[in-house]
């Protein structure tokens, strides 16, 4: 305790009942520690984790140190019947072609009618040929409920449905229907800012795929918490094996077998994330300290389109199998990263020392960097006192004293005192805390208005990743200072904005219809890209600005792109040296002669055994990503690099 007060505290985090052990033991064992409601104050803690949603005063009273694991208002693409009702809406909007990702849904029993027209008329247009529909109730998960048919007679329900058009030619391995867990982080909703997390699950349903029992849960649906009481779910099935997941990696070395253009579904599939996250961007109230981990539920059909089934609030986080324990453990260690804990440990720190020591409760001045909790800015319902608290402030939009530094009366919550004397400034603890820490995200202000948020609140600090497995890369430099969100944070892969245009079109009030604009560009060139003319004339373009507008469609599922990395291939010049992240570092200024042969040793050693046909298999299904990064380079063949050299191996050196 007495370390907590004087010295290095460290960093608290809150769970809520049921929220997922994973993620105490990971924050544990990064050293974090549980908060203890008996032994902590009310706001001394850093992150509340909760599986449900925060209360509304859970958000107005956040304090600048603390994080909470949701935005408010997901359930806006969360609950199926908000999610169909918002495609449907978009689908006016922009054109039913860019939104067609979403199967067609009615909710009823409202829409009966309208589902029943379309019913029907499939009925007579597809002359004998079935259609298939899914019931699903619109607020329960797991696949609790959930029922197919193919007459309308077998539609029975007694609580609000959605009826959805059922994807009935999905893609099969070995006869097995599956779908793609794809783990997407909403960092804010202004500006957007999403991730996707390279790591993900694919979930296999455990009964071979048959549209003659429509009622076979185990042949229809993927849940695990239904397919785990399959029959044949611990028998080796083959080709899936044991069990009814694999990770994301194991899929990809799939694909990759299957000369499937992996890239271009990646990319389909971070459209469908983001074109379905710009649907809740006008709904969501701005909210910095906060930040959202979904699932989302893609299945892709037997000609490799992906379809979008659903959005979970809360995906599963227990560690049922080892694909598990791989894949949340990193996702939620990535997580905690993306919120860049470094130096609001030592503010909460400051904040509860002044507070024990019985001194004045001191606050930021605000400004950008800090969100104060809207309880400051506006009073408290039944607080008479408040402007009489604020010491020199008339308005409570004003919280100012006259000494510069921003004050503020105690939080309602806390036992503070909340003596007046000798405050001191906030400078003074910033200084304290090392100028390391005080770099401040600059977030647009202006954003605030917007959102019903007061206008003098203020943003968090710059979440400043200190465990990046490979620094924050702009874009560009004019993008470098204006706070553009690193690329990538762990296995997290940074989605949106995408390109500059969009960067500027997530700003203030997002403007929905450019960014749409942008990804429709987007799909348009990266179709084209994958047209093999076009893309030799990319690739061999000496013109980089012909490059660096492509340079979004070569981020794969692995990496995105990295600056000042030559290209990997010019017309028939395949680049060979560097060829892996250390050989690049190497070479740089003054070349490193003797890592360089070093690595051209391991390789050749590598080269050798991951020939032996055994040795490559047992390695491309490897589930570590570690070891599948050492060999990427020995994929390279005669003729093509894989695309993903594009942007793999080498992660920038700056
Ligand atoms: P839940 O929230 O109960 O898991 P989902 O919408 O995710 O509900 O559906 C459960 C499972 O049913 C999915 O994982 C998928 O296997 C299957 N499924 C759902 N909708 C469709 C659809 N439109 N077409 C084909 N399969 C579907």
């Amino acid at each position: 305790m007495a370390e907590r007060e004087c010295g290095f505290a460290p960093l608290l985090f809150r769970l809520h009942g049921g929220a997922p052990q994973v993620v105490r033991e990971v924050l544990l064992e990064r050293g974090w520690e549980e908060y203890d409601e008996e032994e902590q104050e009310e706001g001394d803690w850093n992150l509340y984790w909760r599986s449900s949603g925060f209360r509304k005063s859970d958000y107005e009273n956040i304090l600048p140190w603390q994080r909470l694991n949701h935005h408010p208002k997901m359930s806006q693409i969360t609950r199926k019947d908000c999610l169909a009702r918002h495609m449907r809406r978009m689908k006016i909007a922009f054109g039913t072609a860019l939104y067609d990702f979403s199967p067609a849904a009615f909710i009823l029993p409202n829409e009966y009618t309208k589902f029943l027209g379309v019913y029907t008329r499939n009925r007579t247009t597809d002359r004998g040929k079935s259609r298939y529909w899914i019931c699903k109730p619109v607020d329960l998960s797991r696949g609790r409920g959930i029922f197919l048919f193919e007459d309308i007679k077998d539609l029975v329900y007694d609580s609000s449905v959605i009826v959805q058009r059922y994807i009935s030619n999905p893609l099969l391995i070995s006869g097995y229907k599956f779908d793609l867990r794809i783990y997407v982080c909403v960092k804010s909703f202004s500006p957007l800012v999403i991730y996707m997390h390279q790591e993900g699950l694919v979930r296999f349903a455990t009964e071979k795929y048959t549209l003659a029992s429509l009622d076979s849960l185990y042949s229809h649906l993927t849940n695990t918490s239904i397919n785990k009481f399959g029959m044949c779910y611990a028998m080796d099935k083959e080709r899936v094996g044991r069990g009814c997941k694999w990770t994301m990696s194991r899929f990809r070395s799939f694909l990759h077998k299957q000369d499937v253009n992996e890239l271009l579904l990646w990319h389909r599939i971070s459209n469908i994330v983001t074109l379905t996250l710009l649907t809740a961007v006008p709904c969501v109230p701005s909210s910095p300290n906060c930040l959202e981990l979904l699932g989302f539920d893609i299945l892709i059909d037997a000609s490799y389109k992906p379809w979008l089934l659903e959005v979970n609030h809360s995906p599963a986080l227990s560690l049922d199998c080892p694909a598990d324990v791989t894949v949340k453990k990193g996702l939620i260690s990535d997580i905690i990263d993306l919120m860049n804990y470094r130096m609001v440990d030592r503010f909460r720190q400051k904040g509860y020392c002044r507070k024990r020591s019985g001194s004045r409760y001191l606050w930021p001045k605000i400004s950008q960097g800090f969100l104060l909790p809207k309880t400051l800015h506006a009073p408290p319902s039944g607080n008479k006192n408040w402007n009489q608290s604020v010491s020199g402030s008339s308005s409570s939009q004003d919280t100012r004293n006259n000494t510069g530094y921003a004050t503020c009366p105690d939080h309602p919550n806390s036992k503070s005192t909340g003596h007046e004397k000798n405050p001191k400034k906030f400078e003074e603890i910033n200084d304290e805390v090392g100028s390391d820490d005080l770099k401040l995200t600059i977030f647009n202000s202006t954003r605030q208005s917007h959102r019903n948020t007061p206008s003098t609140a203020c943003k968090l600090p710059s979440l400043r990743v200190h465990k990046l497995k490979s620094p924050a890369v702009p874009w560009n430099r004019v993008t470098q200072d204006r706070g553009v969100p690193p690329c990538r944070v762990g296995d997290f892969i940074l989605t949106f904005p995408f390109n500059e245009a969009t960067w500027k079109a997530s700003q203030d009030q997002a403007d929905v219809k450019a960014i749409v604009n942008e990804v429709h560009k987007l799909t348009n060139r990266l179709a084209s890209s994958f047209n093999e003319k076009e893309r030799t004339k990319m690739e061999s373009s000496q013109s980089t600005g012909i490059r660096d507008k492509f340079e979004p469609l070569l981020w794969g599922p692995k990496d995105p792109p990295l600056r000042g990395v030559p290209p990997c291939r010019v017309g028939d010049f395949i680049l060979t040296f560097p060829f892996n992240e250390a050989t690049w570092k190497a070479s740089q200024d003054q070349a490193d002669v003797k890592a360089i042969v070093n690595e051209v040793h391991k390789l050749t050693n590598r080269l050798a055994s991951s020939f032996n046909e055994k040795e490559r298999t047992k390695m491309e299904s490897s589930q570590s990503t570690g070891i599948r990064d050492k060999f990427e380079p020995l994929l390279w063949g005669p003729k093509d690099p894989p695309q993903q050299m594009l942007l793999l191996k080498f992660r920038s050196q700056q």
